[in-house]
């Protein structure tokens, strides 16, 4: 069984999404195309919204990762300003967004009141409160290398709903068919389940 990997960083892997570093060339397979947060050049932004609206090709499939993070030296004002820009840009599209959040979770939730096309949390590994309340706005949550040993983490997947998950490795180097193994175990379904429910996922956010 070849295994969905929603958000990875590895050229010419198939079977998932690539997200595309800021001014590389859009490839011929899925992929996924937006300005992160420590990518935003302030004096320079205008021509970084055009290189992205540029290249959203055939096989773009989402926009992002894009989003907000405490940790990076961009202001805060600049970081949602560039997000919702993005926001409107997935508008347009209809293409859904993949998000970077790092202890933003408010702003992001407050900001998603912008956006007509569905929003993933990736790299989800937060409290139950946070994921209930990204639930309960809507947002689809997707789920990487953490799960397979993160206890408190591993309780919070067991109550995420199935239509709302997506499993990733980002740039962490594992197999992601030990991921789907651990979320199989989890939520007490076959591989072969959780393998169709993910492809279904996909088909609906690529629905809007
Ligand atoms: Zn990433």
């Amino acid at each position: 069984m070849t295994f969905f990997d929603f958000h990875h960083h590895k050229e010419n892997k198939a079977h998932g999404i690539y997200n595309l570093d800021y001014e590389k060339i859009p490839p011929n397979y899925l992929y996924s195309i937006g300005i992160h947060p420590k990518d935003i050049q302030p004096k320079n932004i205008d021509d970084q919204l055009n290189w992205l609206k540029s290249n959203i090709k055939e096989t773009c499939f989402a926009i992002g990762e894009c989003g907000l993070d405490s940790f990076v030296e961009i202001d805060q004002k600049t970081q949602e300003d560039v997000f919702l820009k993005q926001i409107k840009i997935a508008n347009e599209v209809k293409k859904p967004m993949v998000i970077h959040c790092v202890r933003k979770f408010y702003e992001v939730i407050s900001l998603n009141k912008h956006a007509e096309q569905p929003m993933i949390i990736h790299g989800f590994n937060k409290k139950q409160n946070i994921a209930d309340d990204l639930l309960k706005n809507n947002f689809y949550l997707s789920f990487g290398k953490a799960v397979l040993y993160n206890l408190s983490l591993q309780n919070v997947l067991k109550t995420i709903p199935l239509n709302r998950m997506f499993l990733e490795t980002d740039n962490e180097d594992f197999n992601i068919g030990e991921l789907y193994q651990k979320v199989s175990e989890l939520k007490q379904i076959s591989l072969k389940q959780l393998n169709e429910q993910i492809l279904e996922n996909l088909q609906t956010i690529k629905n809007g």
